[in-house]
Order: C-alpha cells, then sequence, then structure tokens
C-alpha cells in the first residue's frame, strides 16, 4: 500500500537528516566558473560582466542573496580581480557568504553604487548586465559613461551546463523530494486538506535536512486541471485524483518533482490520459540527445499527444505549456523544451520532464521528472511513476 495508511506523526518521526551530505561547491570550481565567464565576456568584446544579486551571483560569488532595492553586484572584469559592490552595513554578512577573492567596494546609503561599479572600468568601456538586474539599477548604470549589453549569452553558457559537484546536488535535492513525495501519499486519507498535506510536505522536507518546501502544489480533483492550482483549501474525497508538485533546495540546487495518482478509482479515461501523458513524458525523455535541439524534444511529446487526439501546440485538451525547463540554482533558468528554443543540447544541461495533459475544468495529469543530458542521451535523476496507482517503484 503506498497510497494512505499511515499518519503525519508516524511518518516524521521516522525521518532523518539525509545520510552522506553532497559536498559543496569547492574554489576550485568557484575559480573555474569565473575563468570561464571571463573568456566569453572577452569573446563578446566587452570589458566586465555584472551580475547583480540572485542566482546568478550565488552561482559565482557563492553569495546567496535575492535582490532588493539596494545593489549588490560581481563585477568581472576581463582582465584583473573580480569586485563585489556592496552597502557598507552589509560588509560582516558579504564576507561571511563570500566564497571567492574580491576587492569589496561599498557604499554608504546616501551614495551611488553605479559609480562604484564604473571606478575602475575605462569611460566608455562596454559592461555585460545580468538580465536579472532590475531595470532601475542597469537605468543608472547607463548614466555613468559606460555602453551596456546583454549578459545572458554568457551567463547562461556558464550555468546551463553542470558539473559532476552540481549533478550531485541536484541528484540529492531530487532523491530527498521523492522520498518526501512518498511519504505525502502514505499520509492521505478522505478528509485531510490540502493545506495539511503542503505543512506536512515542508516538515518532511526540513526533517531530511532542507530549509523546508521551496514550494508546493497540492490539489485535487477539478483542481488538478488548473496547471497551478486553485487559491481555496481543499478536503479529500474518496475516488478523487491527487496531483502533488513540490521541491527544496540543497546548496541552492533545486528539485521539483509532480506525481498524480488515483486516490480510490478513477474513469476509464482519466486512466487512459494517465497512459498518454507517460508516453509522451517517454518520447521526450528518448528524444534527447547532445547536439538536437531544445524545441525538438518539446515536439516528439507532442507526437505522442496528438496521435492520441490531443491538442495540437497548446490547445486543450492537450498540453498547454512547454514540455520543461532548464533547473538549476534557479528553478526555471534557460533553456526551456518548448518550440522556438533551438538551443543544442549538450551534456551536463538539466531539464524537467512534465508534458501536463489538461481536460478543461474537469481533471489534469503531470508526471515530472528531471534528466541531465550525457554523451549519448539522457539519464533521469528520479525514475518515472510506474502507474496511476503507484506513485513509485
Ligand atoms: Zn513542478
Ligand atoms: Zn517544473
Amino acid at each position: 500500500m503506498t497510497i494512505g495508511g499511515s499518519t503525519v506523526a508516524a511518518e516524521l518521526a521516522s525521518l532523518l537528516p539525509w545520510r552522506d551530505p553532497t559536498p559543496r561547491i569547492t574554489a576550485g570550481e568557484r575559480a573555474a566558473r569565473l575563468d570561464r565567464a571571463r573568456a566569453l565576456t572577452a569573446e563578446a568584446g566587452a570589458d566586465a560582466l555584472l551580475v547583480g544579486a540572485g542566482a546568478s551571483l550565488r552561482y559565482f560569488a557563492g553569495v546567496p542573496w535575492g535582490a532588493s532595492e539596494r545593489m549588490v553586484a560581481l563585477v568581472l572584469p576581463v582582465e584583473g580581480d573580480p569586485v563585489i559592490v556592496c552597502p557598507r552595513f552589509e560588509e560582516g554578512s558579504l564576507l561571511a557568504a563570500l566564497e571567492i577573492p574580491a576587492d569589496v567596494r561599498l557604499w554608504e546609503e546616501d551614495e551611488s553604487p553605479s559609480a562604484l561599479v564604473a571606478t575602475g572600468l575605462r569611460g566608455g568601456a562596454t559592461l555585460l548586465v545580468d538580465p536579472q538586474l532590475p531595470f532601475g539599477m542597469a537605468t543608472a548604470l547607463g548614466t555613468c559613461g559606460l555602453v551596456l549589453r546583454d549578459a545572458s549569452g554568457v551567463v547562461d553558457a556558464c550555468r546551463m551546463l553542470k558539473s559532476p559537484a552540481e549533478l550531485a546536488l541536484l541528484s540529492q535535492a531530487k532523491a530527498m523530494t521523492l522520498e518526501v513525495q512518498r511519504r505525502a501519499a502514505a499520509i492521505l486519507e478522505p478528509g485531510i486538506a490540502a493545506s495539511a498535506v503542503i505543512r506536512f510536505i515542508d516538515s518532511a522536507h526540513r526533517a531530511l535536512g532542507s530549509a523546508g518546501s521551496y514550494f508546493c502544489a497540492v490539489q485535487f480533483g477539478r483542481a488538478t486541471a488548473f496547471p497551478h492550482g486553485l487559491p481555496a483549501d481543499q478536503l479529500l474525497e474518496e475516488d478523487q485524483l491527487v496531483l502533488i508538485d513540490t521541491g527544496c533546495q540543497v546548496e541552492g540546487y533545486h528539485s521539483d518533482i509532480t506525481r498524480t495518482y488515483a486516490f480510490g478509482t478513477v474513469d476509464a479515461e482519466v486512466h487512459a490520459i494517465f497512459e498518454t501523458e507517460q508516453a509522451a513524458q517517454r518520447a521526450a525523455f528518448e528524444a534527447v540527445r547532445p547536439g538536437v535541439s531544445c524545441e525538438s524534444v518539446d515536439a516528439a511529446a507532442r507526437v505522442v499527444l496528438e496521435r492520441a487526439g490531443l491538442g495540437p501546440d497548446y490547445r486543450l485538451p492537450g498540453l498547454p505549456h512547454r514540455t520543461g525547463h532548464g533547473i538549476g540554482l534557479s528553478i526555471h533558468e534557460p533553456a526551456y523544451l518548448v518550440r522556438g528554443d533551438r538551443t543544442p543540447l549538450a551534456p551536463g544541461m538539466c531539464f524537467s520532464n512534465e508534458p501536463m495533459i489538461v481536460v478543461p475544468d474537469r481533471f489534469g495529469v503531470r508526471l515530472e521528472d528531471h534528466f541531465h543530458v550525457t554523451e549519448t542521451g539522457a539519464a533521469w535523476f528520479t525514475e518515472p511513476q510506474p502507474s496511476i496507482d503507484r506513485p513509485f517503484g
């Protein structure tokens, strides 16, 4: 019995912090990231790269801060030491988090951080700017005599290709969430509130040693027809479809796994859609090999759906969104498995595979597992769901 039959207390009591936590990213690996970014910046004909607070700052400098209205930025000149621009009152916190050697330039609340960015760069220098930097900060930089260009090409080329150390951190996050999904299925019972399952999943993620769920969606019955759910809380009824999508982070690296299964008995039509969903997920996986485009993986899933009379394209009943997204230090990051994304797949790239089928206003089935591209094809981080009654292998 994998669905129901246990309790919140029993499951939480038997969860222990993850054994053999994956090693953190080393100083050597961070230095190599900076070298690669420098080389790509020079190749792009620019003088420096600027990355604001957010996942890319964590990637290059180890500082796990989100963006706020105060500028925190890494300036990486093609030649010379990295510079970190940061509010002076944050200096202690910055130094405790910073994992690369850098020249730290501090600004007081009434000073201009943009002027500090420009210091040390020649007038008219070309700066590649992180596309995640708030527009207001980019505008202020533009008044400092710098030529600004989009840094997406450089940042994505670095972050898309995961190293063995990154793959190991992603693997641990996904293994943890799969275990949490397994426990969540076990606590289901008629009348349980979706909000109670969400709280349990957060506690279970914490019990395994993460900081809790990064996000969590628990949907029953008709609510499964809405990819990101409905606002009201729900109580589980017999013979309903259950959809749970959740994830956590390990050293900033994300998991994101969806299971859709029957609590009791569901219609033959739901079984048929489930089987089509499995086939679409499998077809996308089998289309993966180095050199093929991201969009061709999306197309492979849609061929299966169209053969089953679903779609075409984004039309419902069918798949209303892309087949998958890149994942790493951001939960959604380039490249994307979607028509129009012609990025060639390469070993080390990581994606979700989730060609959800929505039957409008009635139900939806999403199976979401992630894979990484290998030299010859793809490898799953977590094994796909065996059947509608067996969420786990
Ligand atoms: Zn998801
Ligand atoms: Zn996802």
